[in-house]
């Protein structure tokens, strides 16, 4: 049986990982870059080095007999889905949740307002990130915000909030350290716009905001009262509890005159992002909770001077090609993994990760997910109803014919390689290479 994964993220390495323990499978993992593991290697901040070593783990996958990495193949451009079919028995897609969720509030556009995913793009180095943009904006700009309280929240708020020292063994392109070292931002105001206790962040990594060399945390006490469902939820909850606690020692502390500072604002609510030719300031409403857990404004508003803001509400899926997809959740309909176009699977097509349930859970979650969906896979096969595939064995004749230069892995060995030797002459273990041509040139052509 052969199977194509479409994404190389944690969810498409451990779906080929659970086909693996079968014999007589092959894989092959299609990534539209030239380089594996999605967002581990694109989103996952580069100083959380251990969350990062998960890379080595999902390496050893694409080094197994049987697995094949090709990079460099666009799905829906190079070849579309039902293509796949051809030439597989099995497509299971894990191409994850690649775009930002929007605030949907007047100024958003203005320059200066940015996705949290286009900035976390930016500084691990993603070929597609738009380097000039953040090279003007950060070194111009004094005060930042970013909205939302998720763990995306938190990593841009502590990368902007860092001196370049306590970046600099990471593998962050050069490019980003210096501008990073160029930055001007003396003040990060991080806004959610419920409470602490309906804050999605882990207190792992929020406390790490509270450790940093050179930014002092505030926290007004009055952003920490807790109304009666929000206690009763820190009580019976250990990790709101915890959130709740680091928030409040941080309300107690007075400021050591740090240079730079982390403002963390709660039940507060962005409503317009002002400015000129650039942002200039966030317009913010004071809003409470609701009684079933949401928020509504009080009518009550201040403008917070920003010249960078990082809206960090969430990540989206979108849709490939003509494959059924859900526009209200942003996933692909499925049953125990199976597609669906409506009530019907669709035969030979399956879904993992993000895409399938959305862009929620920790990179642990996508193996279980994962799992699940290779035991639906599985069962059809046994059961005799996967599609034949026509041109079993032909992918690589196709991409030839194609003129497609598919990255195999071999070619991602020798940019790891590369970037390990890039690395090396820095003192650190690895440096990512960023640009696209510079990482097919080291793959080999
Ligand atoms: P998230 O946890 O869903 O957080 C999104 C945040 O945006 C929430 O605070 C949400 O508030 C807020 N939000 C949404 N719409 C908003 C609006 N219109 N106005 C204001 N605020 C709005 O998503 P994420 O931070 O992007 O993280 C995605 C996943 O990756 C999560 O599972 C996360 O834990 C994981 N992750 C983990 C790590 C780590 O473990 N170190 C690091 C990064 C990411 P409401 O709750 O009020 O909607």
């Amino acid at each position: 049986m052969r199977v194509a994964v479409v994404g190389s993220g944690p969810s498409g390495i451990y779906a080929a990982d659970a086909l693996m323990a079968e014999d007589g499978v092959e894989v092959d993992i299609i990534d539209r870059l030239p380089v594996p593991f999605g967002l581990v290697r694109y989103g996952v901040a580069p100083d959380h080095l251990s969350i990062r070593s998960v890379r080595d783990t999902l390496n050893k996958v694409l080094q197994k007999p049987g697995v094949r990495f090709i990079g460099n193949v666009t799905v829906g451009v190079d070849v579309v889905p039902d293509e796949l079919l051809d030439f597989y028995d099995a497509v299971i897609l894990t191409y994850g949740a690649s775009s930002d969720r929007r605030l949907d509030i007047p100024g958003e556009d203005l320059d200066g307002s940015v996705a949290a995913t286009d900035f976390v793009a930016w500084y691990c180095g993603h070929p597609d990130a738009d380097r000039e943009r953040f090279e003007r904006l950060i070194p111009t700009a004094t005060s930042a915000v970013v909205v939302g309280v998720g763990n995306v929240a938190i990593d841009v708020t502590r990368v902007l909030a860092k001196t370049v020292g306590e970046l600099d063994h990471t593998d962050m392109p050069q490019h980003v350290l210096d501008t990073l070292a160029s930055s001007g931002i003396t003040d990060v105001y991080l806004l959610g716009r419920r409470g602490p206790a309906q804050a999605t962040f882990t207190t792992k990594e929020l406390k790490e905001l509270g450790e940093l060399l050179e930014a002092d945390v505030i926290v007004d006490p009055a952003h920490v009262d807790l109304d009666a469902a929000s206690a009763a939820a820190a009580e019976s909850d250990r990790a709101v509890g915890r959130n709740v606690e680091v928030i409040r020692e941080w309300s107690t502390r007075a400021p050591e005159g740090k240079p730079r500072r982390i403002h963390v604002r709660f039940l507060s609510r962005p409503v317009e992002l002002t400015g000129d030719d650039r942002v200039r300031g966030v317009m913010v409403e004071r809003t409470r909770l609701t009684p079933d857990g949401g928020a509504e404004g009080t009518g009550e508003t201040e403008v917070i001077p920003a010249d960078l803001v990082v809206r960090s509400v969430g990540y989206r899926g979108t849709q490939l090609g003509s494959l059924p997809f859900d526009e209200k959740r942003n996933v692909i309909p499925h049953e125990e993994g199976r597609v669906l176009d409506g009530s019907a699977p669709v035969p030979g097509f399956y879904v993992a990760g993000w895409i399938k349930r959305g862009p929620t859970g920790i990179i642990g979650t996508n193996k279980k997910d994962a799992v699940a969906t290779v035991a639906s896979l599985l069962a059809d096969r046994d059961a005799g109803t996967l599609p034949a595939p026509a041109r079993a064995g032909e992918i690589d004749a196709f991409f030839l014919d194609r003129g497609i230069n598919a990255v195999t892995t071999a070619g991602w060995d020798a940019i790891d390689a590369a970037e390990r030797a890039l690395g090396a002459e820095r003192g650190r273990e690895r440096t990512t290479i960023h640009d696209r041509a510079a990482l097919l040139r080291a793959a080999g052509d």
